[in-house]
């Protein structure tokens, strides 16, 4: 027998937030690779489209017209998933039929009245307006509804087909399934240990560096040791903190530069804008508030889905649908590949 080495041989990592494993066979990586490699396919976006619902000034499809920001907007989402209004219902409690009538209300945030750039290209200050827009409205929607999930889709990729940088906040009555499973997991280990998971693993990523992708007196970005994409990242500040109110105006504008420095990085490593989901999760918030949320730590997940090329993407079907997520890069060299990259952006070498 051999011995076990984890950057060559197969193994499982356990993700202590999810409660679930990984398959990591890094040994795959040695295959030789017949799929294709496409160079990418520079996407010519203008800085204004009068096609498009989200630019200053435009009408939206349901004839409301956006003014002429200048920094972000917000609005509500013209086709909601979630409405703001409560139905009385029957209880149900039939263990086949389950379910519950549910309110909450969805909107849109544009970060820039410009189509043609992302967040690594904004400046430091467009990058802190947009972090105070989502402080403003986690306050606003966080006390009445039990979660505000701050989330971005970029890239056709992700299925977002609109290039202009925005995101969009849902809030809900409800806990839903991955805050509720964060809230179990948290809860637990804190009762276990005696202090938050999450802060306890950001100080432990920080002092051995080798998951970092940036750092610097607040924040970590790191490739979660239990990560399924190839290149997921996580952002958790290193002082225990609730929800992105709780956040300070440095903690803030050092916020600003870890994310910059993240997706300035992302963007460098296929030279190309790359696509992922990202959210934000802290502690629940409404009628929760009340309750002791000790165990919670404020963190954001980003979840992108390229593997080896700007156009070869990882897929989650076959044994990742049917038995647990696999990767073959492991967390530790797709950490040193992002953390190796230039802090410049790509885009403003060439020009
Ligand atoms: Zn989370």
């Amino acid at each position: 027998m051999s011995v076990f080495n984890p950057n060559d041989h197969q193994h499982i990592r356990y993700n202590p937030l999810k409660d679930e494993w990984v398959l990591v066979s890094p040994h795959r990586l040695k295959r030789p690779w017949t799929g294709q490699v496409e160079k990418p396919v520079l996407d010519e976006i203008p800085e204004y489209d009068p096609k498009n619902p989200l630019c200053p000034g435009n009408i939206r499809s349901n004839g409301k017209q956006n003014p002429k920001y200048s920094g972000t907007y917000v609005f509500d989402n013209d086709f909601p998933a979630l409405q703001p209004e409560v139905f009385s219902t029957e209880e149900n409690n039939d263990p086949l039929f389950k379910m519950s009538p549910v309110s909450g209300e969805c909107k849109v945030m544009c970060f820039h009245p410009h189509s043609n750039v992302t967040l690594p290209e904004m400046s430091n200050n467009d990058v802190i307006e947009v972090i105070n827009k989502w402080v403003d409205l986690s306050k606003e929607l966080g006390e009445k509804y039990t979660w505000v999930q701050v989330f971005e889709n970029k890239g056709s990729v992700m299925g977002c087909s609109n290039p202009h940088p925005h995101c969009q906040i849902w809030a809900s009555s409800f806990l839903p399934n991955e805050a509720a499973i964060e809230d179990k997991t948290q809860k637990n280990y804190y009762c276990k240990h005696g202090n938050q998971m999450l802060v306890e693993y950001a100080r432990r990523e920080s002092e051995s560096k080798e998951r970092i992708i940036s750092e610097n007196e607040h924040w970590v970005a790191i490739v979660p040791y239990w990560a399924t994409w190839p290149y997921q990242a996580m952002l958790i500040p290193k002082r225990h903190v609730l929800r992105l109110p709780d956040l300070t105006d440095e903690e803030r504008s050092s916020l600003a530069e870890v994310m910059k420095s993240l997706l300035t990085k992302y963007d460098n490593l296929f030279e190309t804008s790359f696509p992922y989901s990202m959210g934000w999760h802290g502690a629940p918030t409404g009628l929760e508030m009340d309750k002791d949320n000790s165990h919670w730590q404020l963190h954001a997940h980003y979840y992108p889905p390229l593997l080896r090329s700007a156009t070869v993407r990882k897929f989650m079907v076959g044994y990742e649908m049917l038995a647990q997520p696999q990767r073959d890069i492991t967390a530790e060299l797709a950490a040193k590949k992002l953390r190796e990259l230039p802090e410049e952006h790509y885009k403003s070498k060439t020009t």
